[in-house]
């Protein structure tokens, strides 16, 4: 995973970023368009309520469905705007996101009840009946991604079949999501049901946006919703509602259908803006910078040590790892770590050595910002081991303005584990 320079506009995206208007002109001129699959900062999306409802507006969708992962929180806010945008439906929904699958619940406000991480098939079947009582359509997310998880593929749990879902009562699956994930597995598995005359009932195909950030992400699929010329007279969520269940979609996927310019703009824009003011932090704190009074480098002397201790959790390596995207099997249980020297899996090196932070972000600080940092992984650190670090100041450069520290990391048994050195500029605050 990239780290991307535009994160600190998460949930604050310009306005004028979605006066856009793109539709691919391989859609239909008078088709009615639904999106199944957004997600806005209630959950890990970007985009507030109402940036939701215009974006979609831009990229040509007649109704969407808010979809944040295990949260209705933005539901009800999202609703209020119903009257100020007439020209679109807007639907609300929860995505049920657990390790095993990830379910959307269309035309919900919430769903009650604590989430399991890795439900049983009988809790699955259970949800689904309940989001159906409830008054849910109910959809099977991005098969693809979900069964290709590390979980997945390390053998910690299995997405349930499609044969499975079918019997427990699903009403549709995301056949494309996100541009990236595909599935026509299950497009050719449903056609010989269908042809077949084996299915239950009628079972519609969808495409999901999942947008998370609109600037890095775009459309690039529509679900075409299949209504009478009555029923789109007046389209709303009973009418979207019976046409899904019904069967009526159509889905439209357009690859040659590019980044919109004004997203390309406004990335350039903020890389360039970004790249200004990672130079001007540095430039205002070397030599004779004009904030020497915010600078506390006469608190500290060559010598001083600190030192904490702390354990690592597997659920900080796994945090971790979705973090950074660094989903290694040297961090998880199988196959491939027993064959390993390690026998076991470890915590990520970049996690150990981040116990520097600490030192540079609390016990030094607050308010050392860190210029450089590098590191050597001596040895392995296994789930539950508690570790001790110790922080020596090296160096203290009055003209700079610099401090140096280096740090080392013991196991119980008193082996070196980690060792790091950094570089930082101590602001007062
Ligand atoms: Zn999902
Ligand atoms: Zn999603």
């Amino acid at each position: 995973m990239e780290k991307d320079v535009n994160y600190k506009l998460r949930g604050k995206i310009p306005d004028h970023f979605f006066n856009y208007k793109r539709t691919s002109d391989i859609l239909p001129k008078d088709g009615f368009f639904l999106d199944t699959h957004v997600h806005s900062t209630a959950s890990d999306g970007w985009m507030t309520p109402e940036q939701c409802i215009k974006w979609e507006i831009a990229n040509g969708f007649h109704a969407f469905v808010l979809t944040d992962h295990n949260t209705g929180k933005n539901n009800k806010p999202i609703l209020k705007l119903q009257d100020k945008y007439p020209e679109i439906v807007i639907i609300p929904g929860f995505e049920w996101t657990t390790i095993r699958i990830h379910l959307n619940f269309l035309g919900i406000e919430d769903f009650p009840g604590r989430i399991p991480m890795n439900p049983n098939d009988d809790k699955i079947k259970e949800e689904i009946e309940k989001a159906k009582d409830m008054g849910a359509v109910v959809q099977v997310d991005h098969i693809p991604w979900t069964v290709n998880e590390p979980w997945h593929r390390l053998g910690k749990c299995t997405h349930p079949t499609r044969e499975q879902l079918l019997e427990w009562g699903v009403d549709g699956f995301e056949i494309n999501n996100e541009m990236r994930w595909y599935d026509p597995k299950t497009v050719i598995w449903l056609e010989n049901l269908r042809k077949e005359k084996k299915l239950p009932r009628p079972i519609f195909m969808s495409t999901g946006t999942d947008v998370h950030n609109p600037i890095n992400e775009w459309v690039s699929g529509w679900t075409e919703i299949l209504l009478t010329p009555e029923e789109r007279k007046n389209p709303n969520w009973a009418v979207i509602k019976k046409a899904l269940l019904e069967g009526r979609t159509r889905i439209w996927i357009d690859h040659d259908y590019y980044m919109p310019y004004e997203a390309k703009q406004l990335k350039l824009e903020r890389e360039k803006k970004q790249q200004k003011e990672s130079s001007s932090i540095l430039e205002s704190s070397s030599g004779e910078n004009k904030e020497s009074g915010v600078i506390r480098i006469d608190e500290f002397e060559v010598g001083m040590t600190r030192e904490f201790s702390h354990t690592f959790r597997q659920q900080e390596t796994e945090t971790m790892a979705d973090l950074i995207g660094d989903h290694n099997p040297f961090h998880y249980e199988g196959d491939f770590i027993k064959k390993t020297r390690f026998k076991k899996p470890i915590v990520h090196g970049l996690l150990v050595g981040g116990m520097i932070s600490h030192f540079g972000g609390e016990i030094f600080g607050p308010g050392c910002l860190a210029e450089t940092i590098d590191f050597k992984f001596l040895k392995p650190v296994f789930f539950g081991e508690t570790i001790r670090a110790i922080a020596k100041i090296t160096e203290v450069d009055k003209t700079t303005k610099r401090l140096s520290f280096m740090m080392e990391c013991f196991n119980k048994k008193g082996e070196k584990v980690t060792e790091g050195r950094a570089t930082c500029i101590p602001y007062r605050v």
